[in-house]
């Protein structure tokens, strides 16, 4: 059995420090699970607060030199970059090392990683279904993953040590794990993730557009609703840019479905429909009632914010 003072891994680096790489090297600093935890970025600037805030040990310039050596690396950049990253740092993968992602979408991930995976390095797609609205080395926290799901999605054939290792990594994070089909995590994201962010993109944009109300009466009463879409719609555009270039069947899929029960709601609005209004918005309550038993929301009304005269509204429940 494996002394629970020896580290999970001697080695890890982590091709990116943002959010998500930031908050791994945290909670894995927590959990004891790295001898060393190394770092690469796209500017220096971002290198130097990871060293400052002790989320790396050492940085490096290219994702080359921090991937050298390494027997876990993390790719914790957009979506469109893991494909050319992982082609650089093929070449210096260790034998026997595992690689992995966080990216938001599994199947271009897995299409365009696989085939520079060298032979003896265990190549495992994951996702964290975690994060906020915030990015950079400054927005990452250790709690980022605890009760959160993490998705792993590994192909056929892949060794199944590797995948249990990665799979020890992520609940020692503090996350519970689930195995699935790439193109699967894809359909399920694209409803519970990339839809919600599409829509809460195009509604802020809606209210910017509006030339009978003011910006600044949008933002004034704001606390009706459009506050919590403003939330999401702060989210990196570069990230979301490539979530939607790379997962396009399966949004435009659930897009279809979606403007089709607009167009209903919509029918029921015009038509005085009193009796379909109700039923679809008791249906959607019931809803919300199974993501807090699930344990992935706050009951706390308003999302457990309290009034803070110092700092206006403190959130409880500050996941995207
Ligand atoms: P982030 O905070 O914006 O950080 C992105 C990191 O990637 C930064 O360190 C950035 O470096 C680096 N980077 C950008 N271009 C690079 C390049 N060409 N070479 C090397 N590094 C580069 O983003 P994040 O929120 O952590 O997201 C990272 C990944 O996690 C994405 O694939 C996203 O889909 C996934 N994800 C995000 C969330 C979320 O809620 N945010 C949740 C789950 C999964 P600089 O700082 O120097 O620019």
């Amino acid at each position: 059995m494996a002394d629970p003072a020896t580290p999970l891994f001697e080695r890890i680096a982590l091709i990116g420090i943002g959010l998500i790489g930031s908050s791994i090297s945290h909670a894995a600093r927590r959990a004891n699970l790295a001898k060393t935890i190394v770092g690469s970025a796209r500017t220096p600037e971002t290198i130097a607060t990871a060293l400052k805030l002790d989320i790396i040990d050492q940085g490096y310039a290219t994702a080359r030199d921090a991937a050298s050596g390494a027997d876990l690396v993390i790719l914790c950049v957009p979506v469109g970059l893991c494909g050319p990253i992982a082609k650089e740092i093929a070449p210096v993968l260790k034998p026997g090392a595992i690689l992995t992602d966080v990216g938001s979408v599994k199947g271009s991930i897995v299409r365009d990683v696989a085939p520079h995976v060298p032979p003896g390095v265990h190549f495992v797609a994951g996702h964290p279904i975690a994060g906020t609205e915030q990015s950079g080395p400054e927005s990452g926290f250790a709690e980022l993953f605890d009760g959160r799901w993490c998705i792993l999605t590994p192909e056929a054939g892949t060794e199944t040590a590797a995948i249990e290792k990665l799979k020890t990594f992520w609940e020692k994070l503090g996350s519970h794990v689930e195995i699935m089909a790439p193109d699967h995590h894809d359909l399920v994201l694209a409803i519970t993730s990339h839809l919600p962010h599409l829509i809460a993109f195009n509604i802020v944009n809606t209210a910017a557009h509006l030339e009978r109300v003011t910006d600044s009466e949008v933002i004034k009463f704001s606390a009706g609703g459009f506050r919590d879409f403003t939330r999401i719609a702060a989210s990196d555009p570069v990230m979301w840019r490539d979530v939607f270039l790379n997962n396009k069947d399966a949004v435009l899929e659930m897009l279809g479905r979606f403007s089709e029960d607009l167009t209903a709601l919509q029918r029921a609005i015009r038509f005085g429909d009193g009796e379909t209004l109700h039923k679809l918005f008791s249906d959607a309550r019931t809803v919300r009632r199974g993501v807090i038993q699930a344990g992935q929301d706050t009951s706390a009304p308003n999302f457990g914010r309290t009034p803070d005269p110092a700092a206006g509204l403190k959130s409880g429940a500050d996941k995207a």
